[in-house]
């Protein structure tokens, strides 16, 4: 089928916000849904930065009040993206990310601002902008979780619904006491509806109200329905099962493209592998460590917290420099593993430099020149940051879990011999473990045909959204039909 309509419901999206993987997902897969035929429009809440970036706008869907003030849709288009901007001032004309002021402190009216922005979602499904009368309506995360349920309470004719999780463990749980002022009925406080431990449950509503739910990657599918990965989710989403579907996420590979990647020192693809050290040498310097084409360097790109697992690489880290090792990190996020790296590269200067900020065009140089990507993290939804590695050219090693363990093939023996391997897992998630991930790893970049090899697999591999995009485009499909047998028997 093709010409279908989906409406897309999300709390970031790149280039305009983006705190995390979501925002890729929610930038990229519309493009790559084009090209199976779908049209979408992007609902985004309308942050300050992200209405400064709209190319046009046109109001097309107004409130009076919007739980608690008024409230305007605007159509807009940004780039290639079609998008609905909630324009909302009350809830959305401030300083600070998305999700949190200035202070870093979660603004205490999150509720309020994700319930009216599924609110929306809402009525547009079910019609509120006559020139855009959607399908399928498909809601990212917590943020957008309530839309299905509002669409259940309110009764009536609604597109097929799917929910996609990008971390379980961001569940957007608030007081019962808000149920009214979010517009709830009464018998919305249920197991059968919202009602998560004694509070409202944004995520838990999603699942419980979505046609379909998808995740991330296959192994997070079967991670999350698990007691320990299933973050006290894995009853209610066992009792999906038969709705809950992996899908891994791609990259976008225009924007991610070492070809024609303006942010590298020199572009390079797997045709011209000999242009790519002129980014380590970049790289090197960028850190202020010593220009060295010998040693091995290691990039990390990401927020730092405990789930990513860098502490494990702090503990590993006499290894490393006794390896003759250098350690390049781009990362923010939580004090003590800022603290721990600062103190590493003050120890050890030349041979570990940190870069603790958020830097798009950082992040490109790190694929580009660092050798290896360290991606240690406890647990991983799926992970984007091995795909630009991949594409890049440094090698991933990482823990075997969630989607890094679907889009990484280990360089074992069997692996080695038939030339297959893209990088290097590990588990369990311990420092023991990375060790012995960082031995074999550094071993392999001694013998430098075999680590030819492997960036060259590693090049090669399609991360792109091609397969994916063709997997969401069955499954739109699928929701479609299902509606419309449900409308014949109606
Ligand atoms: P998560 O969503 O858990 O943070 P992902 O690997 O799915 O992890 O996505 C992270 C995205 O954010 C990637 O595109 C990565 O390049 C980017 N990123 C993370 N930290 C930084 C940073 N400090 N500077 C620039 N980009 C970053």
């Amino acid at each position: 089928m093709s010409g279908l309509k989906v409406l897309s419901i999300a709390s970031e999206i790149f280039p305009l916000i983006k705190t995390g993987g979501l925002a890729d997902v929610a930038g990229a897969l519309p493009l790559a849904l084009a090209r199976e035929g779908f049209t979408t429009r992007t609902l985004a809440p309308g942050y300050p930065g992200l209405l400064a970036k709209l190319d046009s706008t046109e109001r097309v869907h107004s409130y009076n009040s919007l739980m608690g003030g008024p409230a305007r849709v605007l159509a807009a288009k940004a780039g290639a993206l079609d998008l609905f901007v909630l324009d909302a001032p009350h809830l959305f004309a401030r300083p600070g990310g998305p999700y949190a002021g200035p202070d870093g402190a979660d603004w205490p009216d999150n509720a309020i601002r994700f319930g009216a922005f599924c609110r929306v979602g809402a009525d547009i499904a079910k019609g509120a902008v006559a020139s855009f009368s959607p399908d399928i309506l498909h809601a990212h995360d917590w943020q957008a979780g309530l839309a299905a349920a509002y669409l259940h309470y309110d009764g009536g004719p609604r597109p097929g619904t799917a929910i996609t999780i990008h971390n379980l463990a961001f569940q957007g749980v608030f007081s019962s006491l808000l149920l009214e002022e979010l517009g709830l009925p009464p018998e919305a406080m249920a197991t059968e509806g919202v009602e998560y431990f004694g509070g409202i449950g944004f995520l838990k509503a999603g699942l419980y109200f979505s046609d379909r739910i998808t995740t991330v990657s296959p192994t997070y599918a079967r991670e999350i329905v698990t007691p320990e990965g299933g973050v006290a989710l894995d009853g209610l989403l066992r009792s999906r099962g038969a709705d809950l579907v992996g899908i891994r996420n791609g990259i976008d590979d225009d924007v991610w493209n070492p070809a024609t990647d303006e942010l590298l020192a020199q572009a390079f693809d797997a045709t011209h592998l000999a242009q790519r050290p002129a980014n380590k040498a970049a790289l090197q310097k960028r850190f202020d460590l010593d220009i060295d084409g010998d040693a091995p360097l290691f990039g990390l790109v990401t927020r730092m917290t405990a789930q990513k697992g860098i502490d494990l690489l702090l503990e590993c880290l006499p290894l490393l420099l006794a390896e003759g090792g250098q350690v390049a990190l781009l990362g923010s996020g939580e004090r003590a593993l800022q603290d721990g790296f600062a103190a590493a590269a003050l120890a050890h200067p030349g041979r570990v430099g940190c870069a603790f900020t958020y830097d798009e065009s950082l992040a490109h140089l790190i694929q580009g020149g660092a050798d290896f990507i360290v991606i240690p993290s406890r647990f991983e939804p799926c992970g984007l940051t091995q795909l630009c590695a991949l594409r890049y050219g440094s090698t991933p090693i990482v823990a075997r879990v969630g989607g890094l363990a679907d889009t990484i093939i280990d360089a074992n023996d069997a692996a080695l011999a038939a030339q297959v391997a893209t990088g290097v897992q590990f588990a369990p998630p311990d420092a023991d473990q990375l060790a012995a991930a960082l031995r074999r790893a550094i071993a392999i970049y001694r013998d430098p045909p075999a680590m030819e090899r492997m960036r060259l697999n590693g090049m090669r591999s399609d991360v792109s959204w091609r397969i994916p995009a063709r997997q969401f485009a069955g499954l739109y499909n699928e929701l479609v039909n299902e509606r419309a047998a449900f409308a014949g028997l109606a």
